[in-house]
């Protein structure tokens, strides 16, 4: 006799789709599956972690993080869930029961009905009314508090420091930058925490929460640490103006970004690195950028002539520089505007960096 079918929802984070399918334990493979139109998975037990969502915290979020991106498995109700455990190891039965314990206080959920109430009304007018997501995903956007923020970011850090050089000539050589830079940044809401990444392509990219990984392609392709410390301050404005973290609550949809709201990154199913590669900024976020990158320089004594320089150089479509330009779009106008706001900025004097650069440039080169 077949069964009763457990069903879930299947999110795959890469492509932002969501999909039906019926749930299943493979005992002999040791692994979860999941079957749906034009689908056949098998995601390994060991491979999986189990998260806690949903109002009442009777959600089930099996995630499995890859090289290639995320996959999560939501069982929605407290019957798909018990059902599943039925079928499933001992061991994952144990960690899905232990992990589904913890439930908000009924404090905690009379705070989040209230909040839910609060919330949907003005979405509900907006939706209806404007026909136009940007001004509500502002709006959600600035109620989500620093510490949010920060733990979105962790979960992209986990997944970039892993992959991070630490130690070493280049990795010096960045700490150098950074700290020099860090000293423009005033009252920043968290630490920025800078990651080295064995990367050819020539970029950079920042995350919610102050993550900010960098290519070795950018050292190999900078033509001095000012033009380093020039991007990296345009990446600390995105992160200061939170373009990252507006860009990641659009891709993720209304009701993932309401449900962050109201319990916090730990039910957020998101796309992490892989996502944020894939995020590209509009124009009006890179005026910003730009314009808050050439503050930060300002304030820690850095010459903005590399910022200058090297928007100049992607500007005249510089082919080494794709990978940056795909996620900064830049245009003929902003280098100029760049050139515009730096002359009237004073020339502070040359830094001594304590950096070989042209030897840093060749480990850079070299590094994989
Ligand atoms: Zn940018």
């Amino acid at each position: 006799m077949a069964a009763t079918p457990i069903h879930g929802v299947l999110h795959d984070a890469r492509t932002q789709r969501s999909l039906r399918v019926e749930v299943d334990f493979d005992s002999a493979r040791r692994a979860v599956h999941a079957r749906g139109e034009n689908l056949d998975l098998f995601l390994p037990e060991q491979q999986l972690k189990v998260e806690r969502g949903g109002f009442r915290g009777d959600v089930v979020h099996l995630l499995w993080l890859g090289a290639a991106g995320s996959v999560s498995i939501t069982l929605e109700d407290r019957d798909q869930v018990e059902a599943f455990c039925e079928r499933a190891s001992t061991t994952l039965a144990d960690q899905i029961r232990s992990t589904r314990g913890r439930k908000p206080s009924a404090a905690g959920r009379i705070f989040a009905a209230a909040l839910l109430l609060a919330l949907l009304l003005p979405i509900a007018l907006i939706v209806f009314v404007v026909q136009n997501p940007d001004p509500l995903v502002g709006w959600i956007v600035d109620r989500i508090p620093p510490s949010v923020e920060k733990a979105i970011g962790g979960q992209v850090e986990r997944e970039i420091s892993a992959r991070a050089i630490t130690g070493g000539p280049l990795s010096d050589a960045l700490s150098r930058i950074t700290a020099e830079l860090s000293k423009g940044i005033q009252d920043p809401p968290f630490e920025m925490r800078f990651f080295l990444v064995p990367d050819a392509t020539c970029n950079a990219f920042a995350a919610p929460g102050g993550v900010i990984a960098v290519h070795t392609g950018l050292l190999a392709q900078a033509e001095s640490p000012e033009e380093v410390a020039g991007v990296l301050a345009h990446e600390i404005g995105h992160v200061l103006l939170r373009h990252s973290l507006r860009q990641m609550v659009y891709r993720a949809g209304l009701w993932s970004a309401i449900r962050l709201l109201l319990s916090g990154a730990d039910s957020w199913v998101l796309g992490g690195a892989e996502m944020l590669t894939a995020l590209s900024y509009s124009r009006e976020d890179e005026g910003e950028a730009d314009g808050k990158g050439l503050e930060i320089l300002e304030a820690a004594g850095i010459d903005p002539e590399g910022l200058v320089r090297f928007f100049e150089r992607t500007a005249d479509n510089d082919p080494l520089m794709p990978a940056l330009l795909s996620t900064h779009p830049t245009s003929e106008g902003r280098a100029r505007r760049l050139r515009e706001l730096s002359a009237g900025l004073p020339s502070p004097a040359p830094l001594d960096w304590g950096l070989d650069w042209p030897a840093v440039r060749e480990q850079a080169r070299a590094a994989r």
